[in-house]
């Protein structure tokens, strides 16, 4: 239970430590349809791989539910504060109506894969490094 808060304040209002929403910030695309706290959920949520999982855990924001049958699938819920910061960045990204700044101005910008190289827009290829995202 314990978190590591800072005394500077992240530059969006989530009660996230700032690591965590830093990482929920630059992910949000992935992590835009994270499950609303209250609902248990198993990790064969589309979207939601088994690395992805792991992040999420690894960042505090799920947490594993107690019990389940052996050698079936976890189930997880997800932190509300969590959910919260998803909401806060998911609307700001929404705001500008472009998670990433494509140079095509006609590209929606909104669906990303990620390659090597780094992300790659799915609409009109352009890479972008991770580090624009912000
Ligand atoms: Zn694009």
């Amino acid at each position: 239970m314990s978190k590591a808060v800072g005394t500077r304040e992240t530059q969006t209002h989530t009660d996230l430590d700032s690591g965590a929403a830093l990482w929920v910030k630059n992910n949000v695309h992935r992590i835009k349809d994270l499950p609303r706290p209250g609902v248990k959920w198993k990790s064969d949520v589309p979207g939601f791989s088994g690395s992805l999982v792991r992040k999420l855990l690894i960042e505090d924001l799920i947490e594993r539910v107690p019990g389940g049958v052996p050698g079936e699938k976890r189930f997880y819920r997800t932190k509300p504060e969590a959910y919260e910061a998803v909401q806060v960045f998911k609307e700001k990204s929404e705001e500008s109506d472009r998670l990433l700044p494509c140079d095509d101005e006609s590209c929606p910008g909104k669906g990303f894969v990620t390659t090597s190289e780094g992300l790659e827009c799915k609409y009109c290829g352009e890479v972008h490094d991770k580090e624009v995202i912000r």
